[in-house]
């Protein structure tokens, strides 16, 4: 062959590339608009059957030189990449996204306590509100160091039955009577869609814990209040699957959405969870609502929590979690990770004097 009708052969290969390249940007133009009218009639976007039909179509006509097999998988990356350009669209729209609110959201609390924007939050508090003591002395202790957000379980997602399940309403109600008495703010975790309604007198703040964040029915039940809910992060959730269930409750109109990375689970057994800081300013980037880290169920010990906090901060977290018990060797839950008030004091101190906490 000589160079001529080589140079010939490749230049017929370029206008073929840029032929099909033309087809197959057409293609995914009308499978475009073809999504708009399903979009409108309600239907799903994905329609495997039709898939099929039109892979089987192909084969049907297929002449060679390609087997039915690599036509199949050819087409199939056709397909794939113009419905991937619908989902690119839609996460484009979801009302989480940073595209479709570029501010940040700012959570304004009773007392106008703002969680999101310029400043941080620090919420402390017992892992279990145990009793009226136990959570009167936190209370009293928090507010003496400047805290404005009180957390305390009362519904408690306890690994085995047989653990310490929480006071339930009971625990609700202590906590409420407490943080009124030191004029603090509450936020405690509701597990069951009916108690969110009984819980709106007695929390500023619904919780809804890392076991839930894919309980769907939770989720939209969230979603119908007019009440912040602080989302933690699925043991094993992507940031995606935490993105999406943070939409949940948004697209059913509570847009008062706050997040926090408490720790996704890997194999790494020397903290109970592993602290994902990469997610802050993804999550940052990705969505306008608050993030917080939970540094005490993160790592699940106390000698790196205010690195931990620090480097939270420095992500650009929006505030941080911490749990407080007066005597945490006897803590009915997490007794192993939660701070005493004298190291919740140096923890605080410690935090603040980094600079990286911007006082309410
Ligand atoms: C909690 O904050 O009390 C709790 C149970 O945490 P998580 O849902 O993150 O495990
Ligand atoms: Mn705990």
């Amino acid at each position: 062959m000589t160079n001529v009708e080589l140079d010939e052969l490749r230049a017929r290969l370029d206008e073929i590339n840029g032929q099909l390249l033309e087809l197959i940007s057409e293609r995914a133009q009308v499978v475009q608009e073809i999504g708009v009218v399903k979009e409108k009639q309600g239907v799903p976007k994905f329609d495997p059957e039709r898939e099929k039909a039109m892979l089987e179509k192909l084969v049907a006509s297929n002449k060679g030189p390609f087997t039915a097999g690599t036509i199949r998988s050819l087409f199939k990356q056709i397909f794939a990449a113009s419905l991937d350009l619908q989902s690119a669209e839609h996460k484009k729209s979801l009302l989480v996204s940073r595209k479709s609110h570029k501010e940040d959201t700012v959570i304004v609390l009773p007392g106008d306590i703002a969680i999101g924007g310029l400043s941080s939050v620090m919420v402390a508090g017992p892992c279990s509100v145990e009793s009226e003591q136990q959570t009167r002395t936190v209370a009293a202790a928090l507010q003496k160091a400047g805290i404005k957000v009180m957390r305390g379980g009362a519904f408690k997602p306890r690994t085995s039955p047989y653990d310490f399940q929480g006071l339930g309403m009971d625990g609700l109600r202590i906590l409420r009577e407490a943080a009124d008495e030191y004029g603090l703010l509450t936020i405690s975790e509701i597990v069951d869609p009916a108690h969110l309604e009984p819980a709106l007198d007695y929390v500023d703040i619904i919780q809804i814990g890392a076991r839930n964040m894919q309980n769907f029915e939770l989720l939209k039940a969230a979603g119908e209040l007019n009440k912040p809910v602080l989302l933690k992060r699925g043991l094993a959730a992507t940031m995606e699957e935490f993105l999406h269930a943070a939409e949940y409750i948004m697209s059913r109109g509570n847009t008062q959405v706050m997040l926090i990375e408490r720790g996704i689970r890997t194999y790494e057994k020397w903290t109970r969870n592993t602290l994902d800081i990469s997610a802050v300013p993804i999550l940052k980037q990705e969505s306008h609502l608050p993030v917080l880290v939970d540094v005490t169920h993160s790592t699940g010990r106390k000698d790196i929590l205010i690195p931990c906090a620090k480097a939270a901060l420095a992500a650009g977290a929006d505030g941080i979690m911490v749990e407080v018990h007066p005597d945490p060797a006897t803590a009915l839950s997490d007794a192993a990770q939660q701070l005493n008030i004298e190291e919740f004091n140096t923890f605080f101190s410690e935090v603040k004097a980094s600079g990286l906490f911007r006082q309410n």
